[in-house]
């Protein structure tokens, strides 16, 4: 007999099942918890208050208590709800059976199983293990109980979706899969578990959720720190990209940039509006670079001069990454490359009177005739050798300098008479030639007489009055190039034979045009 799972009345038979030496052995520690496992307080306490408010007898079922020394008593009760000193109570009798239900079967294996387990209906617990009430921050099974409801640790974010899980369970619309979820303790601390869910009959008839769990807070901790490690490696990446003065960059499989510095941007920006926005990048030049990278097979790539978006000259080399997005670095060698022209420039003109010398004019009329042949067209030139006359008299009468001054004004002259593509070369001392890419034997002729006529305009002034000036003369040699009635004249055979008429013109006096042609050259 018993109110409030406090024992008012024991008989000798009910005390010795528990393990107690007598009535007086069992009275002397009343309070019946002690036998029931924690499990079952929460049902239990539940259970006896409602029948001590009910009236009646409420049947026979199966249960299993625990001795003093932990063993199990399997037995057999009924509950009888009595008048006992003027107030209800409990009386209960018992036999000792074989073993109980399968649900009691389960807690007696589960009970002290490391594996958390919870049978549930409706977000309330019907059951706990020891397991499962420490996963949850309770000391006990019993303590958990206390306050069965389970709602209240899942976050508001996660709960419609919880409900629609347990419910599909219950009504066998969903097999329980293992997942994972976050659960907010009543202390606040979350706890991260997997949980396999399982629709099962629960001992009072009805279906309920065999819930199973593990502890993973440590695998999910450990994740986090991986994350964390491996956010403070790319941030730590980022800042050696940043810190670098060469253009870094690193792409993607799909070559979107995801890191880049300033220089790079500098180097591959396109433009963009606002500076807040993400820059545009134009890495047209990458992806080729990419493509033909995989293709050969290789894990790097390198190109010395590339031409960038922002018109800078750029050494771009390029190395696959395991992801198969690439690392990039460009150094701008725009300066190099403009000291490196100027040094052309410099190898291939004539520092007195800026004509090409022969150097820059034999590469000038090769990348002429490579352009004109890139088009289509025909390679043709008329060629114009001319050579001051009595010039050692200008030198000697009137000083070195004057004759430099004349060589100065020539080219100028030169220069200012012909159009852009035509080239202009000093082949030396006051010796220069004119080079007119497509011209005909006669559209050159007439060119030459028009620089012979500017040359003899030219007028240098000597002396201290200034009203004393020089004028020159010259002996011209005209001649054809290139592709000619079947021949073709190659530069250095149309300049031996320009020369020739050069010298012929000298021949027939000076301050004359000849004309020869390779043919004629041959003749004579
Ligand atoms: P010809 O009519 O036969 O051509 O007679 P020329 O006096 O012009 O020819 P020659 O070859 O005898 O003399 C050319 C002179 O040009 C000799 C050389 O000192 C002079 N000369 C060559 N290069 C330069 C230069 O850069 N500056 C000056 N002032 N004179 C130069
Ligand atoms: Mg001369
Ligand atoms: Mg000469």
């Amino acid at each position: 007999m018993h109110r409030d799972l406090t024992a008012v009345y024991v008989n000798d038979a009910y005390a010795k099942m528990l393990g107690r030496k007598d009535v007086k052995d069992f009275m002397s520690e009343p309070d019946l918890r002690q036998y029931i496992p924690p499990s079952f307080h929460y049902e239990a306490a539940k259970l006896v208050a409602e029948f001590q408010e009910a009236t009646g007898f409420h049947g026979w079922k199966k249960v299993y208590n625990l001795r003093t020394d932990g063993t199990p008593v399997w037995m057999e009760i009924s509950d009888e709800t009595v008048e006992w000193a003027e107030e209800n109570a409990v009386l209960t009798t018992a036999q000792l059976i074989d073993n109980g239900t399968t649900a009691m079967q389960v807690d007696h294996m589960l009970g002290r199983s490391f594996i958390g387990v919870m049978v549930h209906r409706d977000m309330t617990a019907l059951y706990v293990n020891d397991a499962f009430a420490r996963l949850m921050g309770a000391d006990n099974a019993s303590a958990f109980m206390e306050k069965p409801d389970i709602l209240r640790f899942i976050p508001d974010a996660d709960r419609e979706r919880a409900l629609k899980h347990v419910a599909d369970i219950l009504h066998g619309e969903r097999e329980g899969e293992r997942h994972r979820v976050r659960d907010v303790l009543d202390n606040g601390n979350i706890v991260w578990r997997d949980l396999t869910d399982e629709r099962i009959l629960w001992h009072d008839g009805r279906p309920a959720i065999l819930t199973t769990a593990h502890d993973v807070r440590e695998e999910v901790e450990m994740n986090e720190a991986l994350m964390r490690t491996k956010a403070g490696l790319e941030e730590a990446v980022t800042e050696v990209i940043r810190m670098v003065p060469s253009a870094v960059a690193m792409l993607d499989i799909r070559q979107n940039v995801v890191n880049y510095n300033r220089e790079f941007a500098r180097l591959f920006g396109a433009e963009s509006g606002n500076s807040d926005d993400a820059p545009v990048f134009d890495i047209t030049i990458l992806r080729e670079m990419y493509d033909a990278m995989i293709k050969s097979g290789h894990g790097h790539a390198n190109n010395e001069s590339v031409r960038t978006p922002s018109g800078c000259h750029a050494d771009i080399r390029m190395n696959l990454m395991e992801d198969g997005g690439v690392m990039v670095s460009a150094l701008d060698i725009s300066s190099h490359k403009r000291k490196e022209q100027h040094l052309d420039a410099l190898a291939s003109t004539d520092p007195l009177t800026g004509a090409l010398n022969r150097r820059g004019f034999e590469s000038a009329v090769s990348r002429l005739r490579e352009i004109r042949q890139l088009k289509g067209k025909v390679w043709q030139f008329g060629l114009v050798v001319l050579d001051v006359d009595y010039f050692k008299y200008v030198n000697d009468t009137y000083g070195h300098s004057v004759g430099d001054r004349v060589l100065e004004k020539i080219a100028v002259t030169l220069r200012q008479a012909l159009r852009d593509d035509d080239l202009v070369v000093r082949l030396g001392g006051e010796e220069f030639a004119v080079l007119l890419p497509s011209a005909t034997a006669a559209v050159t002729k007439r060119i030459a007489e028009r620089l012979a006529t500017m040359i003899r305009a030219i007028e240098i002034p000597v002396g201290n009055s200034g009203d004393e000036n020089v004028t020159i003369t010259a002996s011209f040699g005209v001649t054809v190039g290139g592709e000619l009635r079947g021949h073709f004249v190659e530069l250095e055979q149309a300049m031996l034979t320009a020369d020739r008429a050069m010298y012929a013109a000298k021949e027939a006096g000076r301050d004359c045009i000849k004309f020869l042609t390779f043919d004629d050259d041959i003749d004579s």
